[in-house]
């Protein structure tokens, strides 16, 4: 089952709490054992699982991915995104998450986000339930 979901980011980096989603979209799939995958399909952005309770761990990740990826780098691509590119490859475009249960296997503090770093503009994010 892949469900299509879109979504409109605010900013040009941004990580957007998508976990409540994806918990429905498995709820509804009445699926109990198997695995989730949640897969990005751009280049400008990415999708990690990291700590969703305290806002100021994804913000650290945000700083410091722009300490290690300038936006003003020396870059050959000529749209003036490659840090958004490079950001998009070094966190990756999917994530998988085993089903358990009828519920996802996620840590206590573990959320999943959607990442931007070339917004704001419409995306979409796709859950595949196997
Ligand atoms: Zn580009």
């Amino acid at each position: 089952m892949l469900v299509s979901h879109e979504l409109r980011t605010k900013a040009r980096e941004e990580f957007v709490d998508i976990t409540r989603t994806v918990e429905e979209d498995v709820r509804s799939s009445g699926l109990k054992e198997g695995l989730c995958v949640v897969y990005v399909p751009h280049t400008t952005a990415a999708v990690t699982i990291n700590e969703d309770a305290d806002p100021s761990v994804k913000e650290d990740i945000l700083r410091q991915l722009k300490v290690l990826v300038p936006r003003d780098g020396n870059y050959s691509h000529g749209e003036g995104n490659s840090d958004a590119h490079i950001k998009s490859s070094l966190l990756g475009v999917s994530q998988i998450i085993p089903i358990h249960e009828g519920r996802l296997v996620l840590g206590t503090w573990q959320g999943i986000f959607f990442c931007e770093f070339d917004g704001p503009r419409s995306r979409r994010f796709y859950v595949l339930l196997k």
